[in-house]
């Protein structure tokens, strides 16, 4: 009878905390039935809990930190080989691998803002990095809680305020550090220094703890959040030797130009990173020591020490997801939880000689991710797929039993990831960043699977014409040609202006 209490008293905290959605009689009446259809849900799963975790899969939602794709093996770029990720690979080999997954914002803070919420940072109001979220919102955890899952958080959390809808946390504040993290489980007035520890390492130890700890009679939620790949990159002693006599492969366009041709974004060059480098010992390696003054050399150099500090990061990741996934399979849990590993947003890794995230282009708006749930995805799926970050939560909330509510704005991709998408699927994608300084402009625009239109609202410019971009990724998947004044493209431009503005209104967002 005590589960019952306690899942009746969550429910409760849960229609509290709704109270700030359904403002009119159309939302409150639908908020009603949601609620409805969530009493009958917690009510079936208290009456028979182990039948119901039986039916129900954990889930384990695995994220980095501007872990981009161009640094796991399984996404086959330049650096693929060099990556050395066999247990994110493992995930992708033995479940799907989405191609064309994408952040609404490419920025941390909104991006997990939209993550739990299920919303475009204009709905959930976490914009920028300064923003937080709401413990009032509605979000993904409180739900799960709410529908009888054991629910826990560790690591990385930046949304500031508490987290709410978790039975079990355990995070760093803000960015926090790499060695010896400060971690405070269930107070923010209350931090445990980890002495000794490496944050990858231990955010892992205790997920494990926690795991080895939970109610086995109730399917779990885990939100597992490492700090790495995020700057400064500073890498675990035991990967100082990796890639120590090597030169990794540099992108294409890397000597280009400075962001694409015809673009008027000035953006996050490189030579921001060297000035870094040559001042603090970021990465823990020594600051860059310069052999000569030519600027093409000098690009070389900070190229090479910032990407090789970056894929070290990224290899106590693999090892770790290694640790979460041999667990896994020792208790006999494999078959029954979902497995999802990916980043916040991407990053440059010198792509258009830019690093850092914030842009509409490939490099940082694209999100890798894999999932593994061996009872529903068939090994070795590839989705082409455009799936969102908004998109996370309706699908976990599905294979949870749920159906995703009015609040929410993405969709459950899980027909999707069996190859049962459907007709009406989403053929464009719409995408805001909302701060604004010169260097990287405030900005919105639409991708489809072929074309990407950018509008910088934030640039300061009486022609109008020098706020648009356009890429034909078909033609130009490497972004390097705005050919927004091509006349060629004026049809195509205009179709794709009235699909932005319709986005826009479809999504509640008055640009
Ligand atoms: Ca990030």
């Amino acid at each position: 009878m005590n589960c019952k209490k306690n899942e009746m008293d969550l429910l409760n905290k849960f229609r509290e905390d709704s109270k700030v959605f359904g403002t009119n009689p159309r939302q409150s009446r639908q908020l009603n039935l949601e609620v409805l259809g969530l009493i009958l849900a917690v009510l079936m799963n208290s009456l028979n809990p182990i039948q119901a975790a039986e039916k129900r899969p954990n889930i384990l939602f695995i994220m980095a930190d501007d872990h981009t794709s161009q640094t796991w093996g399984c996404y086959g770029s330049r650096l693929a080989k060099f990556a050395d990720t066999p247990n994110i690979d493992r995930l992708a080999s033995e479940g799907a691998l989405l191609k064309h997954c994408f952040c609404v914002n490419s920025i941390c803070v909104p991006s997990r803002a939209s993550i739990l919420t299920g919303q475009y940072s204009h709905l959930n109001g976490v914009r920028t990095l300064n923003d937080a979220l709401d413990p009032k919102l509605d979000n993904v955890a409180k739900r799960m809680q709410a529908a009888g899952y054991q629910t826990s958080l560790i690591g990385k959390w930046h949304l500031k305020k508490a987290p709410s809808g978790f039975d079990y946390w355990n995070i760093i504040k803000g960015q926090g550090r790499y060695q010896q993290p400060i971690l405070f489980e269930m107070n923010l007035d209350k931090p445990e220094v980890q002495k000794g520890k490496y944050c990858t390492d231990v955010f892992t130890d205790k997920a494990l703890n926690w795991l080895g700890t939970r109610q086995t009679n109730k399917p779990f939620f885990l939100m597992l959040h490492f700090k790495a790949t995020h700057e400064p990159w500073q890498f675990h002693p035991r990967h100082a030797k990796l890639y120590q006599n090597i030169d990794l492969p540099e992108p294409e366009t890397l000597f280009s130009s400075t962001g694409p041709t015809n673009s008027r974004v000035p953006g996050w060059p490189l030579e921001i990173l060297t000035e870094r480098m040559l001042g603090r010992n970021d990465h823990g390696d020594g600051k860059l020591i310069l052999k000569t003054d030519d600027p093409q050399s000098i690009r070389k150099a900070t190229y090479q020490k910032f990407v090789k500090a970056f894929l070290r990061c990224g290899k106590a990741i693999d090892e770790n997801i290694g640790r979460v996934l041999e667990y896994l399979d020792e208790n006999n849990l494999a078959n029954d939880t979902v497995v999802i590993y990916t980043s916040d947003q991407g990053y440059f890794l010198g792509e258009h000689n830019y690093f850092d995230k914030r842009f509409m282009l490939e490099e940082s708006l694209r999100m890798p991710f894999v999932i593994r749930y061996p009872r529903e995805i068939k090994a070795g799926t590839v989705l082409e797929d455009i799936i969102l970050n908004v998109d996370f939560a309706p699908t976990f909330l599905d294979y949870a039993g749920m159906k995703t509510p009015s609040s929410m704005q993405g969709k459950s991709a899980r027909k999707n990831l069996l190859g049962n998408t459907a007709p009406d699927w989403r053929k464009s994608m719409y995408y805001r960043y909302f701060e604004n300084s010169l260097a990287r402009p405030s900005h919105y625009g639409i991708r489809t699977h072929h074309h990407k239109l950018i509008y910088y609202d934030g640039i300061d410019s009486p022609s109008e014409a020098e706020k648009w971009e356009f890429y034909d990724l078909s033609k130009d998947p490497m972004e390097t040609r705005n050919m927004y004044d091509k006349e060629d493209n004026q049809a195509i431009i205009r179709g794709l202006k009235l699909q932005l503005h319709r986005l826009q209104i479809q999504l509640k967002d008055s640009a």
